[in-house]
């Protein structure tokens, strides 16, 4: 077994298997590592409990005042989460990406302040390779909701999403794709540069550490150590490590390798763990008198931008979905907290006459990942005044809709972040930045973060798109190789 590669990449989520396929692809000898197993269509099955259970990271909770917890959920596999996301594929807006220069003073050149447009050739690469296109196929339960939004003054439009056209509208997305036409990091990027034999893929690969050397140029990273699925711990060494094990992990694994915590400390390493943005977001429920089996379709084939912005509400709407039974059932709640009893019992006997909304809220990246003193984890999430404003007229706005459309009763599920961002972030600055504007971290040469952590600030609407494009854009620079990492 090989263990000297010219890059070795940590998760193959949306960035890690975008930066590993794009290099490998223009001939860079890359190993991509991932902790999870390498499962593909055949074995996906709607089997609720089995697929949390197989290949997504046992579910995490962080206390919130008041007595509630928000749930944080993720892939553990092959394509990370994008095995199991529901594959809506938007930009940023301009407004969410100008944020980015005002928070860590990222520029795109040293001097010019990052902007939407820098983005754009990298957007363009990633809609090519998924195959991005627009959702006008709105089943039922999209129509019946439509007027309550229509009622309000707000409009529902169509999405664009990386499913495509055999998607047929099982709703499975959560459990993994057992079609492909819901596209993933696995059976676009990843399979693609493995089947032409130019990428070496280890699943059930777990690194425990990057192995940063002290040298008298300063600190650099020489290779990762991992664990593999028999328990062995393996070493590989290489010239270029890319950590890209999702925003809640890949501050651990630094931590873990001696930065930040009680290890190396500077202004840029003080930031690890830090400004996580949850993007929080919830289902609210409405029951309607006639079945409108929102469990059998595309789940997000509309969404409602209206109040995208802060000074319109700060949130986005998007429709229609429900969970599956496990997730419906435990997380339903209304004023009086968590439903039991008769009133539960009654809402899962309705289940087909269901239709949820899902609000997402912005939030202000207040939350942190901490590696506790013992190498447990600890996420820590205080939303500020601001945050629980949106949060609350998403819920409130998403209730009237309902209402509007003729639902007989409003629930919600519980909190929930799916979109889990910033804990690494980029920029100029490295006060309040863990990487550069390339993605190196400041403190420590040939060490980058290529995933969801490096986004400065949440965006407003579902971000893979984005983080794939962060990543093409970082593999683009990785080959150009201005510092000579990879050179012979
Ligand atoms: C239910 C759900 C629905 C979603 N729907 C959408 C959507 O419709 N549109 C959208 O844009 N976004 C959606 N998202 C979010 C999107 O999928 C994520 O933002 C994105 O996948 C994050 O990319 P990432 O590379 O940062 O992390 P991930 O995609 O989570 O990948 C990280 C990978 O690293 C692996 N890893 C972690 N630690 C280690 C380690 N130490 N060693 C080896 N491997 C490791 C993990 O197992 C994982 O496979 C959804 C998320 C969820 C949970
Ligand atoms: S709804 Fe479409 S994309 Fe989702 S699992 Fe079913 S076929 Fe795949």
């Amino acid at each position: 077994m090989r263990t000297e590669f010219d890059v070795v990449v940590v998760g193959s989520g949306a960035g890690g298997g975008v930066v590993a396929s794009e290099l490998a692809q223009r001939g860079r000898d890359v190993l991509l590592l991932e902790a999870g197993p390498h499962l593909t269509a055949a074995d996906f099955v709607r089997w609720e409990a089995k697929a949390t259970h197989d290949f997504w990271w046992p579910l995490r909770l962080a206390p919130l005042t008041g007595g509630e917890a928000l749930a944080f959920l993720g892939g553990r596999c092959v394509g990370g989460t994008t095995t199991i996301n529901t594959k809506v594929a938007l930009r940023a807006h301009e407004r969410d990406v100008a944020k980015w220069h005002a928070a860590t003073g990222l520029t795109s050149d040293g001097t010019t302040p990052f902007a939407a447009p820098d983005l754009d050739p990298y957007y363009d690469r990633v809609e090519a390779v998924l195959g991005v296109r627009e959702r006008r196929d709105w089943q039922k339960s999209v129509h019946t909701v439509e007027p309550g939004f229509r009622s309000l003054g707000a409009e529902l439009e169509p999405v664009r999403s990386y499913t495509d056209a055999n998607c047929m509208s099982c709703g499975s997305c959560l459990q993994g794709c057992s079609t492909n036409a819901g596209k993933s990091t696995m059976n676009t990027y990843i399979h693609d540069a493995c089947a032409a034999g130019l990428l070496e893929l280890r699943a059930h690969a777990t690194v425990e550490r990057v192995v940063i050397e002290d040298a008298a140029g300063g600190m650099r990273a020489t290779g990762v150590e991992y664990v593999d699925g028999d328990g062995a711990r393996v070493a590989v060494d290489a010239r270029v490590v890319v950590v890209a094990g999702g925003a809640l992990n890949t501050p651990q694994l630094l931590v873990r390798s001696g930065l930040g915590g009680s290890g190396h400390a500077s202004p840029s390493t003080a930031a690890i763990g830090r400004h996580l943005g949850v993007h929080p977001v919830r289902l609210v429920y409405g029951l309607f008198d006639e079945p409108q089996d929102a469990h059998m379709v595309y789940p997000i084939t509309a969404h409602c931008m209206d109040h995208q912005h802060d000074e319109d509400g700060g949130f986005v709407i998007e429709a229609t979905t429900i969970q599956d039974p496990i997730a419906f059932a435990t997380t339903l709640c209304d004023e009086q907290g968590p439903l039991w009893g008769t009133r539960l019992v009654e809402a899962v006997r309705s289940f087909r006459r269901w239709v949820g909304l899902l609000a997402m809220a912005n939030d202000d990246n207040n939350a942190a990942v901490v590696v506790e003193e013992d190498g447990g984890e600890r996420f820590d999430v205080e939303f500020t005044a601001a945050d629980l404003e949106r949060i609350e007229s998403g819920l409130r706005f998403s209730r009237e809709v309902l209402e509007a459309a003729g639902a007989t009763q409003v629930y919600w599920s519980a909190l929930a972040s799916t979109h889990v961002q910033g804990t690494c972030r980029m920029g100029d600055d490295p006060a309040q930045s863990v990487v550069d504007r390339n993605g190196e971290s400041h403190d420590v040469k040939r060490l980058f973060v290529g995933d969801a952590s490096l986004v400065p600030r949440t965006l407003s609407v579902n971000p893979s798109l984005t983080i794939m494009a962060l990543a093409t854009r970082l593999a683009e620079h990785l080959d150009a190789d201005p510092a000579g990492y990879l050179a012979a």
